[in-house]
């Protein structure tokens, strides 16, 4: 089932008033429409690029009226994610396996992580976000002394990034999320 996503812009009807876009959300649980724009603060102005953000927002749409989303969307999302997770797991398994031939290989992991920490450091600094700084620096500094320290265990490095990855926990980047940030439902429609 997908949603019934109808584009009616300016285009639609020449005479209707220039606003921002809208399509009309129809729940492929209950089948209650609405009215969906964007937020506000994600108008870019430009009425193809917002209808087109609008469309791709609705795929991951919750229904503000029962809470349903989008079945096939759901499960894709979840295949993506899981066959995503397993290649990632398995890739730092193969270095896991180099790590015990060639120890200094372990210092991948955390090199790109101390990459990632210094790139972000300021953005989260203006934020305040202490935790992730912090945390950061403990959690690849560790990682660095454990490999240079202990070379013949050097393989620990990657296997705790496996356990990591596949660590059930919450998709920080989950599109349903975005998606509820990102549009604004209008009263149902009748
Ligand atoms: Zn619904």
């Amino acid at each position: 089932m997908t949603p019934d996503v109808s584009a009616d812009g300016p285009d639609h009807d020449p005479n209707a008033e220039v606003g921002p876009a809208t399509v009309t959300f129809q729940c492929p649980a209950c089948h209650a429409r609405r009215r969906v724009a964007l937020a506000k603060g994600s108008v870019g102005g430009d009425m193809r690029m917002d209808l087109a953000a609008l469309q791709h927002h609705l795929e991951y749409a919750t229904c503000p009226s029962c809470g349903a989303r989008n079945a096939a969307v759901v499960a894709e999302h979840a295949r993506t994610r899981t066959r995503d997770r397993l290649m990632f797991a398995g890739g730092y398994a193969a270095l896991a396996l180099l790590a015990v031939v060639v120890p200094m290989i372990a210092l991948l992991p955390p090199a790109y992580g101390l990459l990632h920490w210094a790139l972000t450091l300021w953005p989260r600094w203006r934020r305040r976000m202490w935790l992730p700084i912090v945390g950061g620096a403990v959690l690849f500094g560790t990682m660095v002394a454990w490999v240079i320290e202990m070379p013949r265990y050097a393989f620990v490095v990657p296997v705790s990034v496996v356990a990591m990855v596949l660590w059930p926990r919450r998709d920080p980047a989950e599109p349903f999320t975005t998606a509820a940030e990102q549009l604004t439902f209008g009263d149902p429609l009748p």
